[in-house]
């Protein structure tokens, strides 16, 4: 068996995302200080959050128009002007944040594209996303780019057969073990685990037990050493 395609996940796996998502809560609870405690404005978010995300999928765009949402309820349909005005500023800065790869990034993702065809597979907006990947200047070091709207299993078995061998000889790497990990597993490829300090509720799961295909490492550094432990020549 050998490996001929890695596929790497982007925000919070290449660059810093969730924390900016963080900055921005905090200040949307300060917005609505008025109109409950911290507890339940996050609560309250995060169930609109949840609920619009089969219509408006993952990204800035959906969040800013859930916060937007979540205003409304919080103060009975009568946000002030200022509120919608500020949390559309908040989205709009979102979206223009500058991009930082995290530490390691630049290094290992040049070594394993030296071997391997690397695949960006990710969720999000798609001009976002693809800003990103520009502005980080890893962009021409990946064979292929896929923003996806969801992550599963059939997603991995249609990407890595698209841009691969098939998902028998393909890695996925990235910090959410619910949409990077587990479901590039259950395709048969290996997954390896990355966290990151910060994990948006909705991407949490267990490891899994027992499962020869899995890893986790501390560092993105430690990637191609673990892919290379995989690979037969
Ligand atoms: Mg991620």
């Amino acid at each position: 068996m050998s490996i001929t395609t890695v596929g790497l996940d982007a925000d919070d796996t290449l660059w810093h995302n969730e924390t900016i998502f963080r900055l921005t809560h905090a200040r949307f609870v300060d917005l609505l200080a008025d109109h409950g405690d911290e507890a339940t404005i996050e609560a309250r978010l995060a169930e609109t959050e949840q609920r619009n995300l089969r219509l408006y999928g993952y990204g800035i765009k959906g969040f800013t128009l859930s916060m937007i949402e979540t205003a409304m309820e919080l103060t009975n349909g009568e946000a002030p002007p200022h509120v919608v005005r500020e949390i559309l500023a908040a989205g709009r800065e979102m979206l223009a944040h500058p991009v930082e790869t995290l530490p390691g990034v630049d290094g290992v993702v040049a070594e394993l594209s030296e071997k391997y065809r690397l695949v960006l597979i990710t969720k999000g907006d798609l001009l976002d996303q693809e800003r990103k990947l520009a502005a980080s200047g890893l962009g021409d070091l990946f064979s292929a780019v896929e923003i996806v709207s969801e992550k599963d299993r059939a997603t991995y078995e249609r990407v890595f057969t698209r841009h691969g061998t098939g998902p028998a000889e393909a890695v996925m790497a990235g910090n959410s073990m619910k949409s990077d990990v587990l479901p590039a597993i259950a395709a048969g490829a290996f997954g390896v685990h990355i966290p990151y300090h910060v994990t948006w509720a909705h991407e949490l799961a267990d490891a899994p037990v027992d499962e020869p295909r899995y890893t986790s490492l501390s560092s993105i550094a430690e990637l191609k050493d673990a892919i290379d432990s995989w690979y037969i020549e």
